[in-house]
């Protein structure tokens, strides 16, 4: 009687994605859902010009956050802030937010009046209402937020429609919050080597920590993209780092691109960082994770006013699919990008151009934080 099991991380992160879709497949499609599984968040028809865009996110203690790093105040603000991310990835303005929190037995009433503060702050930074949810307890703190957003349709901007010939366009600068957990999981560990002789200089690294702790959703970068009377031809947010947001779009889309490496951004403090561990600030910016920054695509006649909006850099160009995504600099010239430099947060991040196997490795999309510090 014996039965065969597949692991999950046989499948890789398109993978279990597309075969969760696959057992889906009978269920009836509505004319009114205009975009599924698939995208940043789903879409569908909320009337005559309405289209309302749905969103869920989980964060799970041990997984994507270690308690005694983050102040539950920051958690509460992240758990907005990344679902917020999503919906602004539609080009859309998140209007409600619905909460279903696991709580362990050791979590205080202070730690709720933090992580709900947090939310609080969140919501009312982005303009949008907290309007339910539910409670249980569980065996590690956990959070499940559900954003619900609005967008004419005329507006609306997803992961496919870049056109070969367009620009590929970031905001803001990227590795930052993957520095700051490399920081913080340091500290952690010359903490727990020295002990009480270990004095933490959280000082130092002020921006990528709060990068890493609280990130901020760039609902900004639409309301400026409108007044510079830029519609994005597709548009993603960077969770998961810079390269694999760059293979979802072209995946999406049926396109590649070339990603120039010089131009894409970091922040000195990021340096700072990579250079402390000696490692590479490039592998960082386009595969650190977290940073909730939004990747984009314009067209030709629009990337003047992109040049002219400060705080959103032109990292590259829209390709034919046969050449795949591609990351050039001048020092290596032209190399495959793979999606993943790395999976775990557990070594240094590798930039590994140069084996585009096509294959996802086990990651599941999520940035997975090693709890364990293993
Ligand atoms: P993001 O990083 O933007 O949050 P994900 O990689 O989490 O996106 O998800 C990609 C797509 O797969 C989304 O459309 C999402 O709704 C869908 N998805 C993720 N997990 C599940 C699941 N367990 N069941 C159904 N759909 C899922
Ligand atoms: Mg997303």
């Amino acid at each position: 009687m014996s039965q065969s099991f597949t692991p999950i991380s046989s499948l890789g992160e398109f993978g279990l994605i597309d075969r969760m879709q696959s057992r889906l497949a009978d269920i009836p499609r509505s004319e009114n859902l205009i975009v599924g599984i698939g995208d940043d968040a789903a879409v569908y028809r909320a009337g005559d010009t309405k289209l309302h865009v749905v969103t869920t996110d989980v964060l799970i203690e041990g997984v994507h956050f270690d308690r005694t790093f983050i102040p539950t105040s920051y958690l509460g603000w992240k758990a907005i802030a990344v679902n917020v991310s999503d919906v602004v990835a539609m080009n859309a303005k998140p209007l409600y937010a619905t909460v279903s929190a696991g709580l362990p037995r050791n979590f205080s009433v202070e730690m709720m009046d933090g992580l709900y503060d947090g939310m609080a702050e969140a919501c009312k930074a982005y303009g949008m209402e907290l309007v339910g949810g539910d409670t249980s307890t569980a065996h590690a703190l956990y959070l499940s937020i559900t954003v619900i957003g609005e967008v004419d349709e005329k507006d609306v901007v997803f992961r496919r429609g870049a056109n070969v010939g367009d620009y590929l366009c970031l905001s803001g600068d990227v590795g930052g919050a993957y520095a700051g957990l490399k920081v913080l999981l340091d500290q952690r560990e010359q903490l727990e080597n020295m002990g009480d002789s270990y004095e933490p200089d959280l000082e130092a690294f002020q921006y990528v920590i709060r990068r890493q702790l609280r990130p901020k959703a760039r609902l900004d970068v639409i309301e400026g993209l409108k007044k510079a009377g830029v519609r994005p031809t597709s548009m993603i947010d960077v969770s998961d780092g810079v390269a694999s947001e760059v293979h979802h779009i072209g995946l999406r889309s049926g396109v590649g691109a070339t990603v120039r490496v010089p131009a894409v951004p970091f922040d000195p403090e990021t340096r700072a960082v990579a250079d402390q561990f000696m490692d590479d600030v490039d592998a960082y910016a386009l595969f650190g994770g977290e940073d909730y920054e939004l990747l984009f695509t314009v067209a030709p006649e629009d990337v003047q006013a992109i040049d002219d909006m400060e705080g959103v850099s032109v990292i590259g160009t829209i390709e034919e699919a046969a050449k795949g995504v591609r990351a050039y600099s001048p020092d290596t010239g032209l190399m495959p990008l793979h999606p993943a430099g790395y999976q775990h947060f557990d070594g240094p991040p590798q930039t590994d151009y140069e084996t585009n196997d096509g294959e996802e490795g086990p990651s599941f999309g999520d940035t997975e934080f090693s709890g364990d510090g293993a």
